[in-house]
């Protein structure tokens, strides 16, 4: 990645904010959290998500869904928020951030400061009955599956489940309001294949698109700028860039 290109793609990016901002997995691979795709450190290499996070499983098999894929999931738990979740933070306060549309499902968005939050794949924090919709704290969750109560029951009798989106599942309404969102604002992506659908959808409804990534995107043909580098460290040098102009 070269300077001119933090420079251009700053200008451009100062010239038509506020921004709707998309992440993906690739910004939280620097908190520590393996992303689905990267070879090697990606969670696809030792389990099939497909399988052990499906609202199948969750039904039909609760002791590999509780037993293994929660127990995945829980792990990112631990994890802080990077210099690339704060900027965001940072950039909605002054008004450059519209929102963030996440499909990360690690609450590191919040967890920096971010105020308009869409989490598309849902959520680690709490659960909910499948029979009474009861909410729950995940901690209840996770100290009835501790204790061996697999799957973890509500008092009416039902499973609780995590508010996260399982394979199978609908996604919740905010996603509506990232497709009214895209329609409206430049979209800027950070951090994900654009492999996954519908997120995927977003960028070919934004009016312009810029790209932060590691690797390459099936959009980014589509991209105004397409910057190929970490995560923070690009933030950081289009949050300098972006301070001068
Ligand atoms: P993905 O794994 O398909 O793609 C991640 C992309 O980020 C890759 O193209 C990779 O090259 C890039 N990347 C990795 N590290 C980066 C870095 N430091 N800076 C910039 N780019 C980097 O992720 P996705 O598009 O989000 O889709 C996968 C699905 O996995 C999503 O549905 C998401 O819910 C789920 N997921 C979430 C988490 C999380 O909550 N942190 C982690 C793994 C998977």
């Amino acid at each position: 990645m070269k300077r001119e290109d933090i420079h251009g793609a700053a200008r451009f990016l100062f010239s038509c904010k506020p921004w709707l901002v998309l992440t993906g997995a690739g910004i939280s691979t620097e908190s520590g959290i393996p992303d689905f795709r990267t070879p090697q450190t990606g969670l696809w290499e030792h389990y099939d998500p497909m399988e052990i996070l499906s609202r199948g499983v969750l039904l039909h098999r609760p002791e590999i869904f509780y037993g293994v894929g929660l127990q995945v999931l829980l792990s990112f738990e631990k994890a802080q928020p990077n210099r690339a979740h704060y900027i965001l933070a940072e950039w909605e306060k002054r008004g450059w951030v519209e929102g963030v549309v996440t499909q990360n499902i690690d609450s590191l968005h919040h967890r920096a400061g971010s105020q308009r939050v869409m989490e598309i794949h849902g959520h680690l924090r709490s659960g909910y009955c499948l029979r009474c919709a009861k909410q729950f704290p995940m901690e209840e969750l996770e100290k009835q599956v501790m204790q061996g109560q697999i799957p973890p029951r509500c008092p009416c009798g039902g499973v609780i489940r995590p508010e996260v989106v399982l394979f199978g599942d609908l996604l919740p309404p905010c996603f509506e309001e990232a497709v009214q969102l895209a329609h409206r604002y430049p979209l800027l992506v950070i951090g994900s294949s654009l492999q996954v659908s519908p997120a995927n959808f977003l960028p070919s409804y934004a009016p312009s698109l810029v790209i932060v990534n590691l690797t390459e995107t099936p959009f980014d043909h589509r991209a105004s700028w397409v910057l190929r580098g970490k995560a923070s460290t690009v933030l950081q040098l289009l949050h300098e860039e972006l301070e001068s102009l």
